[in-house]
C-alpha cells in the first residue's frame, strides 16, 4: 500500500516527463512548463505530509524567500540576459543538491555539528560497519562534491555573463597542478571521513566533510575561471547535468524516487545539450573546457583579408533588391538579439509578404548565445512557427533565394567551415547563405564574430554589407520598403 506522499511522487514524476515531452516543441512549451510546475508543488505538497516532517514555519519562509525574488527577476529579465538568469537558477539547484547531502549524510550516518548541540560523548560515535558506511557515504558524498562544483561554477558562469568578473579566459600559474591537487585532496577527506567512521570511535568526521565541501567549492571557481565568456552556454550546460546528476544520487540515498527521477531528467537534458552543442560547433567538450577561440587564427584569417574590399550598400538599394524578390532568406544571429531587432525583422517580413515575396528563417542551432537563442527572439516577436526552418531543411533552399538577408550573424554563415582545413572552425555546419543569388550583411562595421575569425562570405562578389546597428539598419529598411 503506498502512502499519500509516495503517491505525491509518483504523480510528480510522471508530470515531470510529460512536462520535459511537451518542452521539446516551442508550440507546446509553455504547458509544458506549467505541467512540470504542478509536478513540483505536488511534489513538495507531499514531502510536508511526510510523517517526520517539522519546522514547517521555516520551510515556508524558505520557499517565500526562493520564490517570490525568482518570480520577479523572471518577469522582468531580458531575453539577452536569459543565460546568466539559467545559470543562477541551476547554481541554487547545485546548492541545494550539496545542502541536502550533507544533511542526509549527517542524518544517515548518525552524528551532527557540533553547533547544532549533537554531541555524542568523549569516547565517540559507536563505529558503524564499513560495508554500510561505504553504501550510504558514496552517493551522498558524490551528491555534495557534485552539488558544489555546481554551485560555485554557475556563479562564476553568471558573474562572468553578466560582466561582474572579466569575460577572458583567466590563467594562472600551475593550473593544472593545482586542481589535481584540489581533486586528489577531495578524494582524501572523503576516504579520511569513511574511514573515520568506520574504524575509529571518534566524532571527527564532520571536519573531513567540511575540508571536502571547501574543496569541492573550490573546485567550481577553478574550473570555470579560466573558461571565455562566450563559453559560458557550454559550461552551464555541463554544470546542469552535474546538478541533475547530483540530485538523482541523493535520491537514491534517501530512497526518493521523485528526486531519482527529476534528478536524472536534468542530468540527461544536461548531458545531450551539452552533446548537441558541441556537435553544431564541431568542438568536442575537452576544447571547450580547456581551450579557447580566438588569438593567432583570427591575427592571420584579418590580415589575408585586409587587402579586399567589402562592397557597401543603402537601405533604398537593398528594399528593391527585396521588394521585388521571390524569396528571401533571413539568417538571424547574434547581433539582431543584442540590438533587440526581432520586432522590426517581423514587420519587414510581414511587409515583404504582402508584396508577394515568399519569406523565410534559416535557423542554426548555435546562432546567438544559447540553444534555441533565435527561435525564442522569433517566437516572442510572433513571427510564425512554420516560417523558421532549421539548417538541414533550409540549407537545399539557399540557391532558389533572389536575396539571403544577413542579420547580425557571422560564424554561422563563414565559408571556411566547408572549405579551410586550417580554420577553426572548420567542419563546423553551417548555413549556405553563399549559395543565394544575392547576399546583404546587416553588421556594426568589421567586428569578428564569437570565433574571432574573418569571415571570407563578406568579400564576396555576391555580398552587400549594410553597416549600422540591426535594429536601425532594419527600421530604415522597412521605411524603405513601405516607399516602394
Ligand atoms: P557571431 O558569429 O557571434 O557574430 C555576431 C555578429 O553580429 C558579429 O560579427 C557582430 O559584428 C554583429 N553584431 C553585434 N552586435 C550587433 C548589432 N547591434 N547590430 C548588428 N550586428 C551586430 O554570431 P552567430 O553567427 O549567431 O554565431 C554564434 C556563435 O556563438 C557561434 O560561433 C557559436 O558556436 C557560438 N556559440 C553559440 C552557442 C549557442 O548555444 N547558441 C553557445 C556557445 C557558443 P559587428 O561587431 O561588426 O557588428
Amino acid at each position: 500500500m503506498m502512502t499519500i506522499p509516495e503517491v505525491a511522487y509518483l504523480l510528480a514524476s510522471l508530470l515531470f516527463i510529460f512536462g520535459l515531452k511537451r518542452l521539446s516543441s516551442p508550440r507546446t512549451a509553455r504547458s509544458g512548463n506549467l505541467v512540470a510546475a504542478v509536478g513540483m508543488a505536488l511534489a513538495l505538497g507531499g514531502t510536508f505530509l511526510l510523517p517526520d516532517m517539522g519546522n514547517f514555519g521555516w520551510i515556508i519562509l524558505a520557499i517565500g524567500l526562493g520564490a517570490i525574488p525568482g518570480w520577479l527577476r523572471a518577469k522582468s529579465v531580458k531575453m539577452t540576459a536569459m543565460p546568466q538568469m539559467v545559470s543562477l537558477f541551476n547554481g541554487m539547484g547545485g546548492a541545494c543538491a550539496m545542502f541536502i547531502s550533507l544533511g542526509e549524510w549527517l542524518r544517515g550516518i548518525g552524528i551532527g555539528f557540533p553547533w547544532t548541540g549533537f554531541m555524542w560523548g568523549p569516547e565517540g560515535p559507536p563505529p558503524l560497519p564499513f560495508e554500510r558506511v561505504l553504501a550510504y557515504s558514496f552517493p551522498m558524498l558524490l551528491g555534495i562534491v557534485l552539488g558544489a562544483i555546481s554551485f560555485t561554477g554557475s556563479l562564476i558562469a553568471f558573474g562572468k555573463l553578466q560582466g561582474l568578473i572579466s569575460e577572458k579566459p583567466l590563467r594562472w600559474p600551475l593550473q593544472k597542478l593545482i586542481n589535481v591537487l584540489v581533486v586528489l585532496g577531495i578524494l582524501g577527506a572523503a576516504a579520511a571521513s569513511v574511514n573515520e567512521i568506520s574504524f575509529w570511535r571518534y566524532n571527527s568526521a564532520e571536519i573531513w566533510i567540511i575540508v571536502l565541501t571547501v574543496l569541492a567549492l573550490l573546485l567550481g571557481v577553478l574550473q570555470v575561471l579560466p573558461i571565455g565568456g562566450a563559453d559560458m552556454p557550454v559550461v552551464i550546460s555541463v554544470l546542469n547535468s552535474c546538478t541533475g546528476l547530483a540530485a538523482a544520487v541523493t535520491g537514491f540515498a534517501m530512497k526518493n524516487m521523485s528526486m531519482i527521477i527529476a534528478g536524472t531528467l536534468v542530468g540527461a537534458a544536461g548531458s545531450l545539450l551539452t552533446v548537441l552543442m558541441c556537435k553544431a560547433m564541431n568542438r568536442s567538450l575537452a576544447k571547450v573546457i580547456f581551450g579557447s577561440f580566438g588569438g593567432a587564427a583570427q591575427g592571420q584569417a584579418a590580415a589575408g583579408q585586409a587587402d579586399k574590399t567589402q562592397r557597401e550598400i543603402a537601405a533604398s538599394e537593398c528594399a528593391i533588391m527585396m521588394g521585388y524578390a521571390r524569396k528571401v532568406i533571413i539568417v538571424p544571429g547574434y547581433g539582431l538579439a543584442v540590438a533587440q531587432a526581432q520586432h522590426l525583422v517581423h514587420e519587414l517580413d510581414e511587409l515583404l509578404e504582402k508584396r508577394g515575396v515568399e519569406v523565410k528563417y534559416a535557423i542554426h542551432p548555435v546562432a546567438g548565445r544559447m540553444p534555441g537563442h533565435m527561435n525564442v527572439l522569433l517566437a516572442e516577436a510572433d513571427v510564425p512557427y512554420p516560417k523558421l526552418l532549421d539548417m538541414e531543411e533550409i540549407n537545399p533552399e539557399f540557391e532558389q533565394a533572389d536575396v539571403a538577408l544577413i542579420i547580425g550573424a557571422n560564424d554561422v554563415v563563414n565559408p571556411a567551415a566547408r572549405t579551410d582545413p586550417g580554420s577553426p572552425i572548420f567542419g563546423m555546419p553551417i548555413l549556405n547563405a553563399d549559395k543565394a543569388k544575392n547576399i546583404i550583411v546587416i553588421k556594426r562595421g568589421r567586428g569578428t564574430g564569437f570565433a574571432g575569425i574573418e569571415n571570407g562570405l563578406f568579400f564576396n562578389a555576391k555580398t552587400r554589407m549594410l553597416f549600422g546597428d540591426a535594429k536601425k539598419a532594419l527600421q530604415e529598411l522597412t521605411t524603405e520598403v513601405k516607399a516602394l
